[in-house]
């Protein structure tokens, strides 16, 4: 039987070391934390999963969430007019329902299926000294550490990274008590710009205590925004999360102003340099290990597309090893597999790259044209499910004329 060493129990690791077990690998898989660690612990994501990623998990047999979990059925997007007004809102439909289930939830429940499936787990913080140690004994290592520390074991890719530092600082808060607003059914994740200062996604979620709603600001550094300091307790999170939303967004701010956080855990700060590394790294001579997910690739969350990346990542690889049969997974194995999921992600990467940025004039228009024209609203919205459609209308602004004129 073939052995795969899978470093870090998230979207990926997890995902790709349960789709491997079925096929009858077998499987090692090392997590830094035990499922009850993980359950117990703060929140990790806001983890939109949209309609392909979401087909790859229950076709795995492995979405246990989809009766419980509010079903998100549009994309909307408001811009600040000023004054506490809007210049755009509107809300693009979903092909197919979107779904954020909290991964606290997700992963732990995953991560006890697959021991108790048989799966080998070994809880231990991985370094470089130990990775050797644990590679040298499997046919093929794979780091899906996300974007830790381990991920500088490989190395930047310049010419596939936009950026060297992080475009937006982060502050994602759990809460309870949201109503729909007038406008707008409550099943939708809410996109709210803020030209020059950053963003404010709202959007339902499934968490240890039921239905709740997600708070995510994205704040350019150094900006009005900017200003969750490390040292406040999760209750001033909440409380400088609202008086944020009552000034910026008081449209969400007026179905929000009575929540509660849904557990002392549920507040995240932080922020996420955008990287894409060469996924191979000779670790000790000729002992090749592999990146996956976030370890190789990193997005910015401003697109909701990591974890939908994560999700891909785990199908092409899981493909991949299969379709291997006996042969060695050698370093030209890891580097062709990589590609194939690169040529998947690409145009996502490209689109959250460019949402991180000022928008050029025709993203501009577009926005506004939406506001009249429901099939823009509704291509858009659909992107997040399929970025790659946007290379057909959205990067080029010739494209995009082309496009408004065809409607
Ligand atoms: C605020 C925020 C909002 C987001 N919202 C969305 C969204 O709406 N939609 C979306 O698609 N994506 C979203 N993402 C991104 C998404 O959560 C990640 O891209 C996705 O979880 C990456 O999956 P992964 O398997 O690569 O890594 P992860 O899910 O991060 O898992 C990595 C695992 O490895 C473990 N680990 C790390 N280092 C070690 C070590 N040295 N030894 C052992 N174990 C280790 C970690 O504890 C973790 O369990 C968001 C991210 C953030 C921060």
């Amino acid at each position: 039987m073939r052995k795969i060493l899978i470093v870090g129990a998230g979207q990926s690791g997890l995902l790709l070391a349960l789709g491997l077990q079925s096929a009858g690998y077998s499987v090692t898989l090392i997590s830094n934390r035990t499922a009850d660690e993980i359950r117990d612990g703060n929140i990790l994501s806001t983890q939109c999963l949209f309609g392909a990623s979401l087909s790859h998990e229950q076709n795995q047999g492995l979405d246990f969430w989809s009766e419980v979990a509010p079903k998100i059925t549009g994309i909307g997007v408001s811009l600040d007019g000023g004054q506490g007004g809007r210049a755009v809102n509107w809300v693009g439909s979903l092909n197919r329902a979107a779904q954020s289930v909290d991964q606290r939830l997700k992963m732990s429940q995953w991560l006890s299926l697959f021991a108790e499936r048989g799966g080998n787990v070994v809880i231990r913080e991985v370094t470089r000294e130990i990775l050797c140690k644990f590679a040298r004994d499997y046919d093929l290592t794979l780091v899906a550490s996300g974007r830790g520390e381990l991920s500088t074991l490989f190395r930047r890719d310049e010419t596939r990274s936009r950026f060297s530092t992080a475009q937006r600082s982060l502050a994602a808060a759990y809460v309870h008590g949201m109503t729909p607003s007038a406008d707008d059914t409550l099943e939708a994740v809410r996109c709210n710009l803020i030209p020059g200062v950053g963003e404010l996604f709202v959007m339902p979620c499934h968490t240890h205590t039921g239905s709740c709603g997600i708070l995510l600001w994205e704040a350019v550094p150094g900006g009005t925004l900017d200003s969750f300091s490390k040292n406040i307790t999760a209750s001033q999170h909440l409380q400088h999360t609202l008086a944020l939303m009552k000034r910026f967004t008081p449209w969400e701010y007026d179905r929000s102003k009575n929540v509660q956080l849904t557990d002392a855990n549920a507040t995240l700060t932080g922020s996420i340099t955008p990287a894409v590394r060469q996924p191979v790294a000779e670790i000790e001579s000729g002992l090749f290990v592999s990146a996956i997910a976030d370890a190789a690739v990193t997005n910015d969350p401003i697109t909701g597309q990591g974890a939908n990346n994560a999700v891909k990542c785990a199908q092409v690889y899981l493909e991949a090893i299969i379709r291997q049969g006996d042969k060695d997974f050698d370093a030209e194995f890891m580097q062709c597999t990589f590609e194939r999921y690169w040529g998947v992600v690409a145009s996502s990467v490209k689109w959250t790259n460019a949402m991180l940025t000022p928008p050029p004039a025709h993203v501009s228009e577009l926005l506004l044209a939406a506001n009249d024209e429901t099939r823009i609203a509704d291509r858009f919205a659909n992107s997040f499910d399929n970025p790659s459609d946007l290379e057909n209308w959205f990067f080029d602004p010739v494209k995009f004329h082309q496009y408004l004129r065809s409607l």
